[in-house]
């Protein structure tokens, strides 16, 4: 019996082939080196597998080398139709957002300096002036995320102390984080109040004392209650609070910075409504219905804001000069109403008309039939996500591929680049709202290559 292990080639051998010589042009000659082995490691975990001649060996270290050059982050379809897809990276950037990340990426900024005065300044004035407008808040601060600005608000102002919470809003939202595990590792102690369906007023009011250090509120993320609910409004509790001299904490999540009524999209509270129903401070993601950069805000009471900024965990919590620029730009984007839901790509995507979006299917549909694959349009239903209008269903069109859903899958999901769609009633759906539209051409190129 011949053993097949030993027609295997040595890594020299293969180095020296001239199958070899175009890779090597490409790639460093350890990245080469390092193809090489793997390749014929997997050879020999694989007998009788072996690539037969240079040619074929050269096409096997070509393939591992294009696997581990490839970055592990990076760009992929969502045809999903979840607009805010935490797993796949939420809010994509709007174009201002990007040429303000590009201009401040590669060059110095005056981040942390102040140059009406020539000196030192601080990275926490950038973005307020704009969050002051479009809030109506006095004051506010950027940190890396919701969360932590959420930590940073009861560490500084509830440590030690308690913090009143019903306990219809002691939610999880999504990757196993829970909104109470977090605000309790600000050192606050949480006192629920109320029921899981209904809490009222006079709950928070029978439970306040002098150790109480704030009200939390927190919006219902990725759920809706419905049937026989109560809970207390941010005026309510902010009329309580007043007498009691503490502050009302309202964690928004979304950041909602525009109604989007008009658009099919009602009861998700903005971040001016709640300061001005008497929030002391809001809490808001940046990369949510904002649209921006991963970004944490707090807006709100200038006295509580000046403490957050004091505390030193600010420091640890604190944002990067690309997100301050991303977000600056995004939020400018904002003075005017009516363009804005045009140029954030998230509200864009979320307000398009069920005809555009039909009219954006047939064409991709007509381009992949042009290749001879077959794929049909369809009604198909987005949702927002991320924890914003849990219960809102949005008219959408998909392309529906039949046959072989599960291999289909993943074949669009190991394509170049990657496209990431859904599977129902045995077709894989690609929901057009959740693509921009500028993309439709190069979306209906990487479905052909990785259909074909
Ligand atoms: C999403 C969400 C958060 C967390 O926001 P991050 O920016 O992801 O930290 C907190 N609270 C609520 C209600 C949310 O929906």
């Amino acid at each position: 019996m011949t053993d097949p292990r030993r027609d295997l080639p040595s890594v020299n051998a293969l180095l020296e082939s001239a199958s070899l010589m175009p890779l090597l042009q490409r790639a460093p000659r350890a990245v080469v080196v390092e193809a090489i082995r793997v390749a014929i490691d997997d050879a020999r975990r694989e007998p009788g597998g072996a690539p037969a001649g240079d040619d074929a060996w050269a096409r096997r270290v070509e393939t591992v080398m294009n696997t581990h050059l490839q970055p592990s982050l990076r760009a992929v379809f969502n045809a999903t139709g979840v607009i805010l897809h935490t797993n796949l990276g939420r809010a994509p950037l709007a174009e201002a957002a990007v040429r303000a990340i590009q201009d401040t990426a590669a060059g110095y900024s005056n981040l942390e300096y102040d140059i009406d005065r020539g000196e030192r300044g601080s990275r926490y004035v950038h973005a307020v002036a704009l969050l002051r407008e479009l809030t109506g808040a006095a004051d506010a601060i950027v940190v890396n995320n919701c969360a932590a600005g959420l930590v940073l608000a009861l560490n500084t102002l509830a440590r030690g102390r308690e913090v009143l919470v019903s306990r219809g809003e002691l939610i999880e939202i999504g990757g196993r984080f829970r909104v109470p595990e977090i605000m309790a590792k600000s050192g606050a102690r949480l006192v629920e109040v109320g029921s899981t369906n209904r809490t009222h007023t006079s709950d928070y009011a029978a439970a306040m004392s002098d150790r109480v250090a704030a009200i939390v509120k927190v919006h219902r993320s990725n759920f809706a209650v419905a049937g026989f609910v109560a809970e207390a409004s941010v005026g309510e509790l902010a009329s309580l609070a007043r007498d009691r001299q503490v502050p009302v904490l309202h964690d928004l999540g979304s950041g909602l910075l525009v109604s989007l009524e008009r658009y099919g999209l009602p009861g998700e509270p903005t971040a001016r409504d709640s300061i001005a129903a008497g929030a002391s401070l809001v809490f808001m993601s940046g990369d949510k219905l904002l649209g921006g950069p991963q970004a944490g805000i707090v807006a709100g009471d200038p006295a509580l804001i000046a403490r957050l900024r004091s505390n030193p965990l600010a420091r640890a919590l604190r944002v990067d000069k690309l997100t301050l620029a991303a977000l600056q730009a995004t939020l400018a984007l904002y003075r005017d109403p009516e363009t804005v839901v045009r140029s954030v790509p998230v509200l864009a995507m979320l307000t398009a008309p069920v005809v555009a979006v039909r009219a954006r299917a047939d064409a991709v549909a007509a381009r992949l039939r042009g290749h001879g694959i077959e794929v049909a349009v369809v009604d198909s239903t987005a949702s927002v996500g991320g924890g914003a209008f849990p219960a809102a269903r949005i008219a959408s069109v998909a392309l529906s591929i039949t046959g072989d859903a599960v291999g289909v899958e993943a074949r669009l999901r190991m394509g170049q680049p990657p496209i990431v769609g859904r599977i129902a009633d045995g077709a894989v759906l690609l929901d057009l709202r959740s693509v921009a539209a500028a993309q439709d051409a190069a979306f209906g190129d990487a479905l052909a290559r990785a259909l074909s």
